[in-house]
């Protein structure tokens, strides 16, 4: 096609959560963005056929059928890949990739990305984690503080919707919220017994992207209030949860300037030699297989830290033999991830006589405590926690067959609650570095003739010792807590599981050293934008994505501006 149809203002690569937020600030402030999407479009409430299902409407009930299971044996690790959910995730067999060292990469190809699928929990950095890198000597200064970025994680949160406390507690900053829904008897009763033994560890009620209140600025995007119902893997036909579904992408299109292209794949971005900078993206249709040219003169790649990584070391040219901007060869390199291989899991007598019912969408939370103000270990960084406890046991009693279950459920004595299950989940930060990386396979290939993504990732001692120390500390906890039973244990999960894969085109002051500069940038190929968990310098502890989002609508009204000065044509 000639270049004059397939031009635009600005190209986003993939619509997640981060193109989502891409699309949306560009098509806001009147550029013509043309979003690209390898998958096939899923529109909110249209495409969720099973939103409204009952239980017993599932063929296997929910579960995930054996054979299934059996060929797809890396997403079927994760949690959400149930019966439900199960056509939002890329199966193993779908897009096979190479794995040097192990390493589950859990996808979601399709408009919305894995932001259909997320558990919503959105903390922020704060300086002790924009500082880390700095202070403790690992992987390289951060460009931005958190007061580069705290303006931007108000503007996410406010369209957004985030529900939680001011908690004033300054490891895990405050932001613009709407009404939490509180913590449960059991999680107040492990903050008391916290916070009274330790003067600085805390448990707050983790804030999550849930419309508890909706504002006039949610009811615009037509989402509504969160019912509770926790089936948000489906996508909700409320809105209430935010995905790129309902709110960001909507709200582009609604300005008249976005052109959404589901199945397309980025194959790679074009660099002209002459102009000396990048041009366009060539795209492959998925369903004809023709290759297409789209021109612009600002590129955002968000198409998932893996998938971006994957684009660039395959965008190569005379000017860039090793990957677009890659002069110092560290493009792939300092890939990490969180660690959530630890638990921690105890009994409580105590609170006989009450119990927690009725859904919520997220749990109590533990910020880091571990080599905050100074490093007071033999590891570096720490490790944030998610707590959860409930009672099992009571109601009808449903034991036997026929006769003997019919009469047990009607007899008139209902069983007894159980004592508390309490527990808490280990989400350690790593340690990017040069041996953990990503490169494409010389000889394997996709059905596009793309090169595989190739992954050398895995833990080091550091992770080692800090899980020891999460289960000391966390013993200790628990028996300040009053709690019995105190059970350790490691899953030895390989990388990936976590699903907040970061890195591999890192920021950072020096073009030697790092790919990006402080906007996204990058250092070589300033048209260029990456802002996606792959331009992450190191990975703190907490979930990800709102960081992402935050640093997309940073990264977008920068490169607007330079746009609208006419300096990047
Ligand atoms: C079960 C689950 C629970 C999670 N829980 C949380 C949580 O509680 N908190 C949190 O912060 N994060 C959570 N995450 C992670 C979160 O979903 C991701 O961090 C986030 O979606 C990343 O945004 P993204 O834009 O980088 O990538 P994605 O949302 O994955 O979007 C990338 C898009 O790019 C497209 N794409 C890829 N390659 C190409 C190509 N070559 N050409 C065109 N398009 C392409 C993909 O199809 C996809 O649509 C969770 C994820 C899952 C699956």
């Amino acid at each position: 096609m000639p270049q004059s149809t397939n031009s635009f203002d600005t190209i986003v690569i993939g619509s997640g959560m981060s193109g989502g937020w891409a699309a949306k600030e560009f098509c806001e402030k009147g550029l013509k963005t043309l979003l690209l999407e390898r998958g096939r479009n899923v529109e909110h409430n249209k495409d969720y056929p099973t939103t409204n299902m009952m239980p017993w409407e599932f063929k296997h009930r929910g579960d995930i059928p054996y054979e299934i299971k059996k060929d797809n044996p890396v997403v079927s690790r994760c949690y959400a890949f149930r019966e439900d959910a199960m056509h939002f995730f890329v199966k193993d067999t779908e897009h096979p990739y190479v794995q040097d060292k192990p390493f589950d990469w859990v996808r979601g190809y399709q408009v919305g990305g894995k932001s259909i699928l997320w558990a919503r929990q959105t903390q922020r950095w704060s300086n002790y984690d924009f500082e880390g890198p700095k202070r403790d000597g690992f992987a390289v200064d951060w460009p931005i503080r958190y007061d580069d970025i705290a303006p931007w994680y108000s503007h996410v949160e406010k369209f957004v919707g985030i529900s939680g406390n001011k908690d004033g507690v300054d490891t895990l900053p405050d932001g613009e919220f709407l009404p939490a829904w509180g913590l449960s008897c059991i999680e107040d009763h492990f903050k008391k017994a916290v916070e009274s033994s330790y003067k600085d560890r805390y448990v707050v009620y983790a804030r999550c992207a849930h419309l508890s209140e909706p504002q006039p600025i949610h009811i615009e995007q037509g989402r509504g209030q969160c019912q509770s119902r926790n089936l948000c893997q489906r996508g909700c036909p409320f809105g209430g949860y935010f995905n790129s579904n309902s709110s960001t992408i909507p709200w582009a299109a609604k300005t008249g300037n976005l052109t959404l292209r589901p199945f397309s794949v980025v194959h790679s971005i074009i660099y002209d030699e002459a102009k000396g900078k990048a041009t366009g993206v060539r795209v492959i249709d998925t369903n004809t297989k023709e290759s297409i040219d789209f021109f612009a003169p600002v590129i955002f790649v968000n198409a998932g830290s893996v998938n971006t990584n994957l684009i660039l070391l395959n965008s190569t040219s005379g000017r860039f033999p090793n990957g677009l901007g890659n002069d110092n060869g560290l493009l792939g390199k300092y890939f990490a991830f969180h660690n959530y291989r630890a638990h921690v899991n105890a009994t409580y007598e105590g609170l006989s006589d009450v119990n927690s019912t009725g859904g919520r969408p997220t749990s109590a939370y533990i910020p880091r405590f571990r080599n905050v103000k100074k490093q007071e270990t033999e590891f570096l960084r720490g490790y944030a926690a998610a707590f959860y406890g409930g009672r099992w046991g009571g109601g009808p009693d449903t034991s036997g067959h026929g006769e003997e279950l019919k009469a047990n459920l009607m007899s008139k004595e209902p069983r007894k609650l159980g004592a508390w299950n309490v527990g808490v989940q280990f989400m350690g930060e790593t340690i990017p570095k040069e041996t953990n990386f990503v490169s494409l396979d010389k000889e394997k290939k996709d059905e596009w003739g793309i090169p595989l993504i190739k992954f050398n990732v895995e833990y080091d001692d550091n992770d080692e010792k800090m899980i020891r120390d999460f289960f000391e500390q966390y013993t200790e906890m628990f028996t300040k807590a009053g709690y019995t039973n105190i059970q350790t244990s490691d899953d030895k999960r390989a990388p990936g599981l976590d699903i907040h894969e970061m890195g591999g085109v890192r920021m950072g002051h020096d073009p030697k050293t790092s790919l990006l500069n402080k906007w996204n940038q990058m250092h070589n190929v300033p048209n260029v934008f990456v802002s996606d968990g792959a331009c992450m310098t190191s990975t703190s502890t907490q979930n990800p994505s709102l960081t992402y989002m935050a640093i997309t609508a940073r990264a977008a009204d920068h490169a607007i501006t330079l746009f609208k000065n006419g300096e990047l044509k």
